[in-house]
């Protein structure tokens, strides 16, 4: 799946303009106000950003996973809860009922999912179980033709915006065999929502618990109609995302440098500018090297993903898709490290966008897989190799 390089350059043209002239000049009220207004949620529709990763069969547009790591960049050049609001439905919600979902799931969920019309957060975290997700507790039980939920999750994603989420819940026995995955409606009875969360930094994503207590939801919303898939079905949902995240990081990286090199241009100490001092030369210097390590990293293997068969799980793809998210987030730290100290004492202020920054991007090596847990995806399969 891929869209005409000339349409792509068409639309990667278009989500730059749009960063540049409607979402930058936003970030500040997105700050001060902690949402993303309504207006520019609509232009999101209408530039089919909701869809970007669905095929257009389903009304999406189609991209390919090394062009919509392309867009992810672009959208990583502004504050980080723009991307938040359109990025489940992108990616970990939608993206298991695309790979495993029947052709009826696929056909009744994913073209509201691609026209934003309906949004889909992804439910696999709970109170006891974050990198040990296999060890989730979240009960499903077979009761005539439906299946009756109890459980509780835990920092779900644009849950208070969710019209349905993609809900792992146990169906069988302990380990990651007896987990399935599901399409759980928000509105259905017994379904509640935790408070919101308040968070260190993207102000303007939404996220909280969401607590089950014997929802009844159909056996047609079984993702693939077979339990003791869902575990399969996240990690593979899991693997592509990480790729997302980590242009995502990239672009944010990029951001944060090309706010420093301005910084640096303007700030005079000692008579000139700081930038012309050779040790903050070498700070600017190491962001923009590693920058390029990090998203010539992320194309390369974007592309590689592109080449296996779509829905197949690669271990070889997933391990250096677990580098790309080990590397590329952990470099973003630094540079935003970088960032506020090329600002001196103003990088410490709300008003620089560093200081935001700063904070943004420390979640971005939490979720989706911590630091941790893609050292040891990468550690097992070279011993696995081995
Ligand atoms: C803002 C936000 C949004 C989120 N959105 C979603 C979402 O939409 N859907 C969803 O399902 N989840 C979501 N999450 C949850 C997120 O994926 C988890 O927080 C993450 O996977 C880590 O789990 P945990 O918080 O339970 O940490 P823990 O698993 O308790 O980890 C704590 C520490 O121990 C380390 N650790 C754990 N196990 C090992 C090990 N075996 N070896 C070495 N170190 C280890 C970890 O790396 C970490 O440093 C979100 C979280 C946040 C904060």
């Amino acid at each position: 799946m891929s869209l005409d390089q000339e349409t792509f350059q068409i639309l990667r043209d278009s989500v730059q303009r749009f960063v540049r002239e409607r979402l930058v000049p936003a970030e500040d009220a997105v700050e001060e106000h902690d949402a993303v207004p309504a207006d520019i949620v609509a232009d999101m529709k209408e530039l089919g950003l909701f869809g970007i990763s669905i095929p257009e069969e389903y009304g999406g547009i189609g991209l390919s996973m090394a062009q919509e790591c392309e867009v992810a960049y672009e959208l990583g050049q502004t504050a980080l809860a723009f991307r938040s609001v359109v990025g489940t439905n992108i990616g970990i919600g939608s993206q298991g009922i695309l790979m495993d979902g029947t052709d009826e799931q696929k056909a009744e969920y994913l073209p509201r999912i691609a026209s934003g019309d309906l949004i889909v957060s992804f439910a696999l975290t709970e109170p006891d179980a974050g990198s040990d997700a296999a060890s989730l507790k979240t009960r499903a039980v077979a009761d005539g033709s439906d299946y009756l939920i109890s459980g509780s999750k835990r920092f779900i994603t644009n849950a208070p915006r969710a019209g349905a989420f993609t809900l792992m819940a146990r169906t069988g026995g302990p380990g990651a065999g007896g987990i399935s995955a599901f399409i759980v409606p928000a509105g259905l009875a017994g379904l509640s929502l935790g408070k919101a969360d308040k968070k260190m930094g993207q102000r303007g994503t939404k996220t909280c618990d969401v607590n089950l207590d014997h929802v009844r939801v159909p056996a047609a919303n079984l993702i693939g109609g077979e339990p003791g898939k869902g575990f399969k079905t996240a990690m593979k949902v899991l693997d592509r995302g990480r790729l997302h995240v980590s242009a995502l990081s990239c672009g944010m990286a990029r951001r944060i440098l090309q706010e420093s090199v301005a910084y640096a241009q303007q700030r005079k100490q000692f008579g000139q500018r700081i930038g012309d001092f050779q040790l903050v030369q070498a700070m600017l210097a190491d962001c923009q090297a590693e920058l390029l390590a990090g998203w010539s990293m992320v194309q390369a293997i974007a592309r590689r993903y592109d080449a296996k068969p779509p829905g197949v799980s690669d271990p070889e793809v997933s391990m250096q898709a677990s580098c790309a998210k080990l590397f590329t987030t952990e470099m973003v730290g630094r540079v935003a490290d970088r960032g506020v100290q090329i600002h001196g004492g103003a990088g410490y202020i709300n008003e620089y966008k560093v200081e935001r920054f700063y904070r943004d991007v420390r979640l971005l090596r939490l979720y989706e897989g911590t630091t941790q847990i893609q050292q040891l995806v990468i550690g097992k399969q070279l011993m696995r190799e081995a």
